[in-house]
């Protein structure tokens, strides 16, 4: 049972590892034990992160009896994509199966950038780490329909490879051997500090020069606000970018759409992510959905700029995305507008989504929803 959330988790045994969860020491402690050559684990994450296969056969500088070893103990992917949606120019959703049929989703975004193609604008990859949620914040899809599982971290980094494998296509990375994306987002489905080992497990994979070699700093763990967690991820030794899920600037207003406050009101989150920004020194970010007549008030911006002050973080305004079932409203745009520049007046870095398709934090969760929902009305 989770101590923070006191949900049960559902365990799920996959039949056979995914070498996507492997990392080079794992793998090579397995080969040796079987009685094959322990450098072929470096040849096999080449496969995987540098050329990028999908099959056994295409990893041709492997013996038979190796592959065949290969083969027998493990699988590629653990994912399979089912619906690859490219909702308009600049998101793309990719629902992927998993073995036990739970369904997640992944989301890749491009910027545009000016006086770039779009192929070559920046790249963010949204990615999931639970199936459901457990925490239950009163706007949010994943919530909605409860927890599962935890996912593990083959599946994380597998979501990863999808992408990474579709983009290849459009770009010249992969004959560089470098990811075929800018940024990766825990804002998917899920609570990153919930899942902790998985999380860090697969940054680490993430991270290594024979994985994916993609720096910490370009990676970003979205919380809704686990303080201890926080505090133990400041000592983790991986320079991650950190953004709280603040979406209320009082306990008072932060308790009705957020249950987690109950357990780490402000007075504990605050000095956790004070901690955490003192020890990477790169400014935090602060999450704040506006949700009409919730938490858009002009005192709620007031207490929010102060609270953005303390810490050196950045504010970043989204209005909230409609969720069906759900009755919350995104305020009008000159509210939205009054909200901000009370923060700005207040000498705080502040932004504001506009665009439809940066819409990424609410575009998670809900292909998922949707797809469930048709699912079960067949
Ligand atoms: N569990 C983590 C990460 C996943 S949620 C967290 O809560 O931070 C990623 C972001 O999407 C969070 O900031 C979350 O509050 C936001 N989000 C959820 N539902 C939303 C909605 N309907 N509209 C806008 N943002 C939403
Ligand atoms: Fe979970 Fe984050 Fe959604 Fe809250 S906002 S229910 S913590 S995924």
């Amino acid at each position: 049972m989770c101590k923070t959330c006191k949900f049960h988790s559902v365990r799920f045994t996959p039949q056979k590892p995914s070498l996507f969860g492997e990392t080079l020491e794992s793998l090579k402690d397995q080969i040796e034990a079987a009685g094959h050559k322990g450098f072929r684990a470096k040849q096999v994450m080449e496969w995987l992160y540098k050329k990028r296969v999908d099959s056994w056969d295409a990893m041709t500088n492997l013996p038979k009896d190796f592959r065949a070893w290969l083969e027998e103990n493990f699988i590629l992917y653990p994912t399979t994509p089912v619906i690859d949606k490219r909702s308009d120019d600049v998101t793309q959703k990719l629902l992927l199966e998993l073995e036990d049929k739970s369904l997640i989703e992944t989301v890749l975004i491009r910027a545009p950038q000016k006086g770039v193609g779009q192929e070559d604008s920046r790249k963010t990859v949204c990615v999931s780490i639970q199936v459901g949620c457990a925490f239950g914040c009163k706007f949010c899809a994943s919530g909605l329909a409860g927890f599962r599982r935890n996912l593990m971290a083959a599946e994380v980094v597998s979501q990863l490879m999808h992408i990474c494998r579709r983009e290849d296509a459009h770009t010249d990375r992969a004959r560089e051997e470098i990811a075929s994306f800018d940024n990766i987002v825990f804002m998917g489905m899920g609570e990153p500090l919930s899942n902790y080992d998985t999380l860090v497990r697969t940054i680490r994979i993430l991270n290594a020069e024979w994985g994916l070699n993609f720096g910490a700093r370009r990676i970003t763990v979205s919380t809704s606000g686990l303080a201890p967690q926080i505090l133990k991820l400041a000592e983790e030794g991986i320079a991650v970018r950190l953004a709280i899920s603040l979406h209320g600037a009082t306990n008072e207003v932060r308790q009705q759409i957020m249950p987690i406050n109950k357990k780490y009101p402000l007075e504990d989150l605050i000095p956790a992510a004070k901690a955490f920004q003192r020890k990477h020194g790169r400014m935090l970010t602060l999450e704040f959905i506006l949700i009409e007549d919730v938490n858009d008030s002009l005192d709620q911006a007031r207490e929010l700029a102060k609270i953005a002050r303390d810490l050196h973080a950045h504010v970043n305004c989204i209005p909230y995305n409609t969720v069906e079932g759900l009755q919350w409203k995104r305020p009008s745009l000159r509210r939205q507008d009054a909200f901000v520049d009370v923060l700005r007046k207040a000498k705080v870095s502040a932004t504001i989504r506009r665009e439809k398709g940066h819409d990424i934090n609410a575009a998670c969760g809900q292909l998922r929803l949707k797809t469930e929902k048709e699912l079960a009305d067949v």
